[in-house]
């Protein structure tokens, strides 16, 4: 199978990418990732990917976008700001995989307890749909800390935060508490 797979970070795609190509899965990754801020912090996320995927000699593909108005003016609740953001990666990830001959597409949003699980497996589904495209779902999330091990081990930068202007607002004032 020739599978997309959307790469919100290195550290949560080191454990899909050895587990994938175990079970004999051709994977190429895609960075899209308009929602990281600020641009020095989507800059060393994108570079990381950069250096993870020499490392694992990953075929990677770069969408280099920056949304900077959309977070900064939404103030809507943490679900539909999510919804949005995943909507936003997710459509691209789907899009991209149709247009460019995959059999499917996954993200590795899918092996973090962090994130909203149930709400991407529902978008991804619903973007496979809009693009005639399968979505591969599996529940990852029991191996997130062999992932971040294994990203530990390659020495790859790991985020403290989600990724956009919110959520890094949120974690400066945890600090300042
Ligand atoms: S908290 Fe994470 S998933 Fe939610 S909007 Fe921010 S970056 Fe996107």
């Amino acid at each position: 199978m020739k599978l997309l797979m959307h790469m919100c970070c290195a550290p949560c795609s080191t454990y899909l990418v050895s587990s994938l190509r175990k079970d004999g899965i051709n994977v190429t990754g895609l960075f899209y990732n308009p929602n990281i801020h600020p641009i020095d912090e989507y800059q060393r996320r994108l570079d990381t990917v950069n250096e993870y995927s020499k490392i694992v000699d990953l075929d990677v593909r770069f969408i280099d976008d920056y949304m900077e108005d959309v977070w900064h003016n939404y103030n809507g609740v943490d679900d539909s700001r999510c919804k949005m953001c995943y909507s936003i990666r997710l459509d691209m990830a789907a899009k991209y995989a149709k247009e460019n001959g995959y059999d499917a597409y996954t993200t590795s949003l899918l092996v973090s307890p962090y994130q909203k699980h149930d709400l991407i497996k529902e978008l991804g589904e619903k973007f496979a749909n809009k693009y005639d495209v399968d979505f591969y779902y599996y529940d990852f999330r029991p191996y997130f800390r062999e992932g971040q091990a294994m990203a530990r081990e390659m020495n790859l930068y790991r985020q403290k935060y989600c990724g956009c202007i919110i959520s890094y607002n949120e974690r400066i004032k945890h600090l300042n508490k």
